[in-house]
């Protein structure tokens, strides 16, 4: 979390960093909750720590995106072809390495 802070940025829209929240079992990697500002992980969906980092990262991505913007692209294109969606993919691809690295090597 501190990492995301440093790299990828703060929503200056929002008050408050993101609660980030651990589950050990869960339908979906992770989620972004827009209306209580929290990141939710789900261990069970995760085999490496790489994996749990795209998701951290991924989920991130939605706080700094605006809650209206999702929805409107929700209803437009549907989930997997939200592009607010595929941005916080791609940030979480361009990004996961040099995370991994700077964290752990
Ligand atoms: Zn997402």
């Amino acid at each position: 979390m501190t990492w995301c802070k440093r790299n990828i940025g703060l929503n200056r829209r929002r008050h408050y960093l993101p609660i980030l929240e651990w589950h050990s079992v869960g339908e979906d990697c992770g989620d972004y909750d827009f209306e209580d500002n929290i990141i939710s992980v789900y261990k069970n969906q995760h085999k490496s720590v790489l994996e749990i980092i795209h998701t951290i990262i991924h989920e991130w991505c939605h706080y700094k995106q605006s809650k209206k913007k999702y929805y409107d692209m929700d209803e437009k294109f549907g989930y997997n072809k939200n592009p607010l969606e595929i941005q916080a993919d791609n940030l979480a691809n361009e990004f996961k390495y040099k995370c991994r690295k700077d964290l752990f090597y």
